[in-house]
């Protein structure tokens, strides 16, 4: 039914490289699981949409990255998790923020506020994972991300995500970034600022053609070549075991205490909202593993 797609491309001869994706199906996936309001829904969507295309660009499958803006506006925090296989999951605080309209726009920085930080951290299996962080620049996100590349990655990127929803559905959704490459011509560099404002409305583009045909829309005059095809999708990762690992690192006090004040405890995953239940049996078993982790 929709026909999300990710592409890595060159542009001109590998003087800048793009991400382009149709995310239309993934963040209506969110807006079912969290049940977003239209604002939560482009809000989360664009993040989503930020974070599949940096996961994409992590060279393991099982590596991750998160991105979680927190700006102190009404939508709390927002949260985004994706994997280098073009999976990505996430969050927001208070999934049903609603804000009056003031022109054709959803208020989507009034919602998620500008007095914060957006905070990436990317897990590659090394001793300790990167982490970087920026002010954000306005809470519309695809410039909070954009400032991102540029201060905290040192790569000058331009930045565009765009999700179109209704009330009942998510119309279009989409992101396009592209980073300029060390070594690029002035002349390169003059003509992707040149082209800049016919990025901007990207989730438009993405409801008027098929993300292949959207290539040469927004592309053609800087070269592309199309390098790699992948399929992005929402997916959360948790299992019993994770969880189980979870409540363990809380700590015998902790569980003790869910033992004998609510006799077990249900645990929902933020992600999917899917609830684990766990017997006051089940819970005295993680207790036996917390105490010989804490006696090491
Ligand atoms: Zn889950």
């Amino acid at each position: 039914m929709y026909s999300d797609g990710l592409y890595h491309i060159s542009l001109m001869g590998g003087q800048a490289r793009a991400i382009l994706v149709e995310s239309t199906g993934l963040v209506q996936r969110a807006k079912e699981i969290h049940g977003l309001s239209r604002i939560a829904t482009a809000a989360l969507g664009r993040t989503l949409t930020a974070a599949v295309m940096m996961g994409s660009m992590l060279k393991g499958e099982d590596e991750s990255i998160s991105a979680q803006i927190k700006g102190g506006g009404p939508i709390g925090t927002v949260l985004a998790v994706a994997h280098g296989d073009c999976t990505v999951k996430g969050y927001v605080d208070n999934p049903g923020v609603d804000l009056p309209r003031t022109g054709k726009k959803l208020p989507v920085g009034a919602a998620v506020g500008k007095d914060g930080k957006l905070t990436v951290i990317k897990d590659m299996h090394m001793r300790e994972p990167y982490v970087g962080q920026v002010n954000l620049v306005s809470g519309e996100i695809a410039e909070d991300f954009a400032m991102y590349f540029t201060a905290s990655e040192q790569t000058p990127s331009l930045v565009s995500l765009g999700v179109l929803v209704s009330d009942e559905r998510v119309e279009a959704a989409g992101g396009l970034i592209i980073q300029i490459m060390p070594g690029a011509s002035e002349a390169a560099i003059a003509s992707i600022e040149a082209s800049a404002g016919m990025f901007m409305d990207i989730s438009g583009t993405m409801r008027e053609y098929h993300l292949k045909d959207s290539v040469q829309q927004l592309l053609l005059h800087l070269e592309p070549e199309i390098l790699e095809t992948r399929t992005p999708r929402y997916a959360c990762n948790c299992s019993r075991d994770r969880i189980e690992r979870m409540l363990i690192t809380l700590g015998a006090e902790e569980l003790q205490d869910m033992i004998h004040t609510q006799h077990g405890a249900q645990v929902d995953c933020h992600f999917c909202n899917k609830r684990y239940e766990f017997s006051e049996d089940a819970l005295k078993t993680l207790l036996e593993a917390a105490t010989i982790r804490e006696g090491q």
